[in-house]
Formats: C-alpha cells, sequence, structure tokens
C-alpha cells in the first residue's frame, strides 16, 4: 500500500515569483502564515488516528520551500522530527522550486531526514516556461531532476499541460524528459484558468485559449500510457476538488473535471476494447478485467458503454476477473475472445 500523504500546505512561501497561471493563496485556501509547530503536529495526528497502523508521510506543499529563509524551513521540519523519531512518521516530503536545490540545500534537507523532493518543472519547452514567466529553462531542471535523484532523494516532477505555447507533442516530450532526467514519479496538473492571474487576464482579453476537457484527456491518456510504459508511477492528474476550487468561480477556463484520472485512464480502456474488437468475428458483448479496473473500464459515468455503442460495439457487461494484471482486459463475442494489453497493444503514437 502507498503510504499516506499528509499534506501542510504553504502557499506562496518562499516565492519571489509570480508565475503566469499561479494563485498559491486561492487553491491551498490558506494565508502567507507559516502552519504553527503545534499546528503542524496536531494535523499530522488527526489524519494518523482517521488511518491506524498505515505508513505516513508528512508533505510541505505549495509555495518553494527550499527559498524560504533558512531559519523557516528549520521551524517547519523541527516541528516533525519527534514524529519521525517516534515512528509515527516514516518520511518527509517538500516541493520546490528546479532552481532551488544546489548541493547546500540537499544538505540541509538530508540533515533534516527528507526523504522526497518534487520538483516543478512544469515544462521542458524554453519557450513555454519563458512565456508563463517561471524564471528558469528547461535545462536547470532536467539537471535538478538529476542532482536530487543522484542525491539519493526519491525525486518527483510536476508538470503543467496546456500552457500557452504548449502543443501535446511539447507535453509529451516533456514528459519523457523528465524521466530520462532520472524523475521517480509525476505529477500532472493541466493547466487552469483560476481567478486573480496573468492567465485569467490573457483569456480574459482574447489572448489564449485553453485546451478542451476532450483534448486534455487523450493527451493525458497518452501521458499515462508514456509512463506505465517507462515504469514511472502519475502519482496524481488534476487538481483536487475542493472547497476552493469551483469551477465558474476560482476555475475560470480550462479542462478541470473533478474526475480527470478517471477520464484519461478509462481513454486507455476505451481504445483497448476497440483495438481488440476488430480481432473478433461479432461486437463484443463481454470485457472481463482485473477487479479494480471495472469502474475505469466501465468509464466515468458509463461514458465508455455509450461510446462504444455509438461506433457499433454493444458491449453488454463489463465483469471481473482477478486473474488478469490492471493493464489487461479480455473481450469476447459469440464464445471468441481476444485478450490484449494497454501497455503492449496500445499504440501510443496514433492516440492524439
Ligand atoms: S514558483 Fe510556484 S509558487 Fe511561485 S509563482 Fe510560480 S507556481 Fe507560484
Amino acid at each position: 500500500m502507498h503510504p499516506l500523504i499528509i499534506p501542510l500546505f504553504i502557499p506562496h512561501a518562499g516565492c519571489p515569483h509570480a508565475c503566469l497561471y499561479c494563485n498559491q493563496r486561492l487553491t491551498a485556501r490558506e494565508t502567507d502564515d507559516l502552519p504553527r509547530p503545534e499546528q503542524i503536529r496536531a494535523t499530522v495526528r488527526e489524519w494518523l488516528r482517521r488511518s491506524p497502523g498505515r505508513s505516513a508521510e508528512v508533505a510541505f506543499f505549495g509555495g518553494s520551500f527550499t527559498l524560504l529563509p533558512r531559519e523557516r524551513q528549520e521551524r517547519l521540519l523541527d516541528a516533525v522530527q519527534p514524529l519521525v523519531d517516534a515512528g509515527q512518521l516514516s518520511g518527509i516530503r517538500i516541493s520546490t522550486r528546479p532552481d532551488g536545490l544546489d548541493e547546500a540545500a540537499l544538505a540541509f534537507l538530508r540533515d533534516y531526514r527528507v526523504r522526497t523532493v518534487e520538483i516543478g518543472v512544469q515544462s521542458l519547452d524554453d519557450e513555454v516556461l519563458q512565456r508563463a514567466g517561471r524564471g528558469h529553462r528547461a535545462a536547470e531542471s532536467c539537471a535538478a531532476i538529476g542532482r536530487v535523484a543522484g542525491a539519493g532523494f526519491h525525486t518527483g516532477a510536476q508538470l503543467l499541460p496546456g500552457l500557452p505555447g504548449d502543443t501535446p507533442e511539447r507535453s509529451l516530450a516533456s514528459l519523457a524528459g523528465v524521466i530520462g532526467a532520472g524523475a521517480q514519479f509525476v505529477r500532472i496538473y493541466p493547466a487552469l484558468v483560476l481567478t486573480g492571474t496573468g492567465l485569467a487576464q490573457l483569456h480574459a482579453t482574447g489572448g489564449w485559449q485553453p485546451p478542451s476537457l476532450d483534448a486534455t484527456v487523450r493527451l493525458c491518456a497518452r501521458m499515462l500510457l508514456l509512463a506505465a510504459k517507462a515504469g514511472i508511477p502519475v502519482i496524481r492528474l488534476g487538481l483536487q476538488s475542493d472547497e476552493g476550487l469551483v469551477a465558474g468561480e476560482t476555475v475560470l477556463a480550462g479542462p478541470w473535471h473533478p474526475a480527470l484520472g478517471q477520464l484519461a485512464r478509462g481513454e486507455l480502456y476505451f481504445l483497448l476494447v476497440c483495438a481488440l474488437a476488430g480481432g473478433l468475428a461479432g461486437a463484443p458483448e463481454q470485457v472481463f478485467c482485473h477487479p479494480r479496473r471495472i469502474a475505469d473500464v466501465v468509464g466515468h459515468a458509463r461514458r465508455n458503454l455509450v461510446r462504444w455503442h455509438q461506433r457499433g460495439l454493444a458491449v453488454q457487461r463489463v465483469l471481473a476477473d482477478a486473474g488478469l494484471a490492471p493493464d489487461e482486459l479480455v473481450v469476447q463475442s459469440c464464445g471468441h475472445r481476444m485478450s490484449g494489453s494497454i501497455l503492449t497493444t496500445l499504440n501510443d503514437e496514433e492516440m492524439l
């Protein structure tokens, strides 16, 4: 089981930048104040109480942790050291910018037993980075990933496909680039137009249109496939829905959906059934999948069943088969069966 990740937001703290798309205060619903040590410990204990016996890591997200004044980093990390000593926390995670990860910063994090470092890469295309006002280039991100991974940290990269100047090909190249640089996991947050951001102004004046939800689902499906083929987990796809992220209020435009991850995973199973159906004499009546994948195969709001019917594929039932791997499906028609896997049957070149 994956460790429980206990998020502690330090929005915008330590960050001297103003990226075009960023409104950390809004998405994290916090103030500029850092959480106090007793608040941190109380939050951790409450999460642990709700998930007894589960391995847990505390995560300082938002802002740019290593760009905080050192004394403030110490205060945050000191607060959780007793919980690490007591075995209540198995690790500490932080997120930060690529240009906040020099050797001194890494030595400091190691001293405080930080295990996981998530790097806000967003894109590996210099034009996209420049238009987003990131203030660093792609080469710095790749170097930071290599340095962090080389220093023994569990290393993640956050990507933001769909920014101005981005294309599906550039997003895929960014994903391939962070994997090639040594990222061990990724998070994918398609760009959204949030209130109070430069992107909102650009959008309001007609200077840019975000990609559609359908196009984003297709792109994210392909990114999932590329990562899966490389053996790299995508631990998050899309911003979480919470009270601070409301379509039409805080999210002005862009491909936001509360179940974006399921839509993208469902797209892969949709395409796999279509591909396998071509090898059957008749339309597939039944589809078998791993028990934990039924919801993804059926699709959000039964979307895949509807789309298969529109294509003349009259899938009647999706059934569990514990003998199948999560990436595998079997389709059946009149006693004939075809099996395949997302990883080996789908051709990611043909998916956009
Ligand atoms: S570096 Fe991060 S916190 Fe700072 S403005 Fe950019 S996205 Fe926001």
